[in-house]
């Protein structure tokens, strides 16, 4: 378990000496114990305080790299149960399942496939994470060209599935890559032993909890150390139960003998693989393999896990300024809203929708959307009619008109009053902002009389 302020403090000199830039020792005990600070800090203290409070700021769920540079995938390292309590930090991993017994041809679509998905959200680009390339012909020297070929064609780091023979085959030519390895059932032992003098991540598989924890503790007495685990469900409440109990073991009861990030294979025919992907996402699951490179059936994955992962105490923000959207001309219409992404990118994908040209103004709110920024006094009269003096807007147009968000009509006389300008209340909701776009008269937008 985590130690308290005062158990830390025991441990330290408690000498007072401010050599850690904290003018007491209970301060930098406190400091520790809220994770803003680390032992590393206080060059008097014993080894047995080093060896004590290093253990314990151990992340409770160790971190495991597959691959190297900026396409690496970290898995587990989370501190936490519940994203609220403070945040989670490593996505779900999506790999994408390609077997070495299809044909050059079919190897080489299936390849492209997989790197064509890829999406843009919300400003952010959403793609899968790895490729799993399975070996199914029974030809190590057929899978170590797979693997190769994988590697070159979709520039993902890589998961290794097959007997030890075939891994061994292809480590050669792809050592240094970190792909992780997936040794077959009944070779956990061997694969270790594969994985240890590498340094490579390992997936070990075993059922339940008690033949996880024996595989695990093999795995490491044979060198192993950056161990994934898969505990081989038979079904999408038996995956969502282990995946769950195996991290409140990590979080809440610190079981550092069972700790380890979590791999599940939905391929291979497993039984509602993709509502089994939706539940593994927001429950823990930090890698997740599939045999589907349909866009239809990963764009919801990915745009659940984009949500899911987002920092709650930092909502997606856009910069606040002047949108073009179309070639608007100076007597297209002006639009503001607010600088939470979801309400930019809607709003835009709504006034793109309509094919009326126009500018967006997008006030900076600290990401929230219009009515909570308008609730907490940042989406005011007063704001409004600063960035309208302010923005450049002014001599970017002809005219004096702004159309302000439904929700927040009652501002319209204040904007007015303050500004000059005058205000259309437009819709309520943002879907209906092509509709409204195209009703307006272009009088509506007439050269101003300033
Ligand atoms: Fe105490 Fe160590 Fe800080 Fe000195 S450096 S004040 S001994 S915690």
């Amino acid at each position: 378990m985590a130690l308290t302020a005062l158990e830390i403090y025991k441990l330290l000199p408690k000498t007072n000496c401010r050599e850690c830039g904290f003018s007491t020792c209970l301060a930098f005990a406190m400091q520790i114990a809220a994770g803003k600070a680390g032992i590393d800090q206080c060059p008097p203290a014993s080894d047995e305080a080093r060896e004590t409070l290093g253990a314990a700021a151990a992340p409770p769920l160790p971190k495991v790299t597959v691959g190297t540079g900026e396409r690496a995938v970290i898995l587990g390292d989370e501190v936490v149960l519940y994203r609220h309590e403070k945040t989670f930090y490593h996505p779900t991993a999506f790999a994408i399942s390609v077997s070495d017994a299809l044909d050059e041809d079919a190897f080489g679509e299936r390849i492209r496939r997989i790197r064509a998905l890829s999406f843009e959200r919300m400003g952010e680009t959403l793609a899968v994470d790895m490729v799993a390339v399975r070996c199914e012909s029974g030809n190590a020297a057929r899978f170590s060209r797979a693997a190769l070929a994988a590697k070159e064609g979709a520039g993902l780091p890589l998961l290794l599935s097959g007997p030890c023979e075939a891994l061994a085959a292809a480590l050669p030519s792809l050592g240094s890559d970190r792909p992780l390895l997936s040794p077959s059932s009944g070779e956990g032992e061997a694969g270790a032993r594969l994985a240890a003098p590498l340094g490579l991540p390992l997936v070990v598989r075993a059922k339940g909890i008690d033949g996880l924890a024996g595989a695990l503790t093999a795995a490491r007495a044979a060198g192993a150390r950056d161990l994934v685990a898969d505990p081989m469900p038979a079904s999408l409440s038996e995956a969502v139960a282990m995946s769950v109990y195996l991290r409140r073991l990590a979080i809440l009861a610190r079981a550092r003998e069972i700790a380890c990030p979590t791999a599940f294979d939905l391929g291979n025919g497993f039984p509602f693989p993709f509502a089994a992907a939706s539940l593994l996402v927001p429950k823990y699951g930090s890698l997740l393999v599939l045999d589907s490179d349909d866009p239809a059936d990963l764009f919801p994955l990915l745009t659940l896990r984009q949500n899911i992962f987002t920092d709650p105490q930092k909502p997606i923000q856009v910069e606040a300024g002047i949108y073009p959207v179309g070639n608007p001309t100076p007597s297209s219409p002006v639009l503001i809203t607010t600088n939470f992404s979801l309400t930019y990118f809607t709003v835009r994908s709504d006034i793109e929708a309509s094919r009326v040209p126009a500018r967006l103004l997008v006030a900076d709110c600290d990401g929230m959307s219009v009515l909570t920024a308008w609730a907490a006094g940042k989406f005011s009269g007063e704001s409004i009619a600063k960035i309208l003096s302010g923005s450049g807007i002014a001599g970017a147009v002809s005219h004096r008109t702004l159309i302000l968000p439904g929700m927040v009509a009652r501002l319209s006389g204040k904007i007015e009053e303050l500004s000059g300008w005058r205000i259309l209340v437009g819709p309520q909701e943002s879907s209906a902002i092509p509709a409204y776009l195209r009703r307006l008269p272009p009088a509506a937008f007439a050269p101003a009389d300033v």
